[in-house]
């Protein structure tokens, strides 16, 4: 018997271990992976994970690292003019960067910081849920060959956008998928590449930022079959930086026979309900935005220390811990699926305002993102709403604002 079984040592499940390990529980996290694999995808932190990876320990490790400080989130056009941009120095103190690291170095950090109640168990599989008096009890775990049960208070099911435990207990949510890809790559370059930095080309996004040791992270949007048949990853690549002229520098950062970059389907989901008796989702397996709004990492933070903070309400005067998550559950989904459904909004606008290559709306696209530029007030929500702090979303009125359809407005910045 163990207090809370996590399933899945992605950032979602070790970020609750470490949330859920600093009350004092005892947590058996788990991953069917033997070890933590070279993949390109969360790297990028917005400003409101920073205090919940100080507290636990892992931001001094990212810090010895070499983690990356960005202060700013730059939107150009192809020739690398900025039409947008977000310095996150104005925002309040602590607050006030994106930190940038490979995913690898983020897991290591994270498994690094686990409280000393936490076990990890890696090549670990989560079988089938089991229930008692209608509440999910445990799972079937398969190690080395060998099945085992184990018994916990509390479930979460962090275990990704293709979540088994999720379906398992009948969690549905609508999933949309955007038309492109996205390709990706890492390069090293001698030229200084500082901020993060979404290019809108004629053919869609190219995302830019740096990595520790002078590499940088570069996606592309693709049409589905860009890639497919290619004889020379080489004259994509030409291609790439022909159509925007800012990334004349890959050029030269490029080997001389490139290999094919990584190709990822992009979609969007929310799950209908973040809980069942028993169980919580966190992370992918609960959500899911465009990875240009880089918003994932936070919002699995967010699930960790929401849940954390409801059960600990709940804990001191609860009979036993199950009756306490009883409690904290419907709390967690209460406090969570509010703002879950403000980022999504919020990012598949973002995402939009990138993306959309059909000549009118990248013209109407690019006229809200320099309008936005161009107001103090809708520059500080939109900061604001993208690094994560809170919510305050634009009002129809602000909409009307940033698509030039009402003139510029003289309302104050909001003080939070
Ligand atoms: C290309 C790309 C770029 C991105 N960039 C950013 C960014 O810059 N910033 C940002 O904030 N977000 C970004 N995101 C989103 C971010 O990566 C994710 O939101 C985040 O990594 C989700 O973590 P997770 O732990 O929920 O899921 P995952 O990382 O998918 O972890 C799930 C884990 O569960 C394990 N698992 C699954 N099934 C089982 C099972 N049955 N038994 C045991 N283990 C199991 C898997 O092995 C995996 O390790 C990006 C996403 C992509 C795809």
């Amino acid at each position: 018997m163990t207090d809370v079984l996590v399933c899945g040592a992605g950032v979602a499940g070790l970020a609750t271990a470490c949330a859920l390990g600093a009350l004092g529980l005892r947590v058996v996290v788990v991953d069917k992976q033997p070890g933590i694999r070279p993949v390109a995808k969360g790297e990028v932190f917005q400003p409101s994970a920073l205090p919940a990876l100080r507290s636990w320990g892992a931001l001094s490790r990212l810090d010895e690292q070499g983690a990356l400080r960005l202060s700013r989130l730059v939107t150009s056009d192809e020739r690398g003019t900025p039409l947008l941009a977000i310095d996150y120095g104005d925002l309040p103190e602590g607050s006030r960067h994106l930190l940038a690291q490979d995913y690898p170095g983020i897991l290591h950090a994270f498994g690094d910081s686990l409280p000393s109640t936490v076990s990890l168990r890696r090549d670990t599989v989560v079988g089938e849920l089991t229930m008692s008096d209608g509440r999910v009890d445990g799972a079937w775990l398969t190690e080395n060959g060998r099945r085992y049960h184990v018994r916990a208070g509390l479930v979460v099911a962090a275990d990704g956008v293709s979540s088994t435990l999720r379906k398992a207990i009948g969690i549905t949510g609508l999933r949309h998928a955007y038309p492109h890809r996205l390709a990706t790559f890492e390069v090293t370059a001698s030229t200084a590449i500082e901020a993060f930095t979404a290019y809108r080309s004629p053919r869609g996004l190219r995302l830019v930022y740096p990595l520790p040791g002078h590499r940088v992270r570069v996606y592309a949007q693709v049409e589905p079959h860009e890639l497919r048949g290619t004889d020379s990853a080489r004259s994509w690549y030409d291609g790439l930086v022909s159509e925007v002229p800012a990334l004349g520098w890959l050029s030269d950062a490029l080997p001389a026979t490139p290999s094919r970059p990584q190709v990822l389907p992009v979609s969007r989901f929310l799950a209908e309900r973040l809980t069942a008796p028993g169980l919580a989702l966190a992370g992918d397996a609960a959500h899911v935005v465009h990875p240009m709004a880089a918003q994932g990492l936070g919002c699995a933070i967010a699930d960790a220390c929401a849940l954390a903070d409801r059960l600990a309400e709940h804990y001191g005067d609860a009979p036993n811990l199950a009756s306490a998550v009883d409690r904290a559950l419907p709390a967690y989904e209460a406090d969570r699926m509010p703002a879950l459904a403000h980022n999504q909004r919020m990012s598949h606008r973002a995402a939009r305002l990138i993306t959309a290559t059909s000549p009118l709306a990248r013209g109407l696209g690019g006229r809200a993102l320099r309008r936005t530029a161009a107001n103090p007030r809708l520059l500080h929500l939109m900061a604001y709403n993208m690094s994560g702090l809170g919510i305050q979303p634009f009002s129809a009125v602000d909409r009307l604002r940033q698509f030039g359809l009402l003139p510029h407005d003289r309302l104050p910045i909001p003080t939070r």
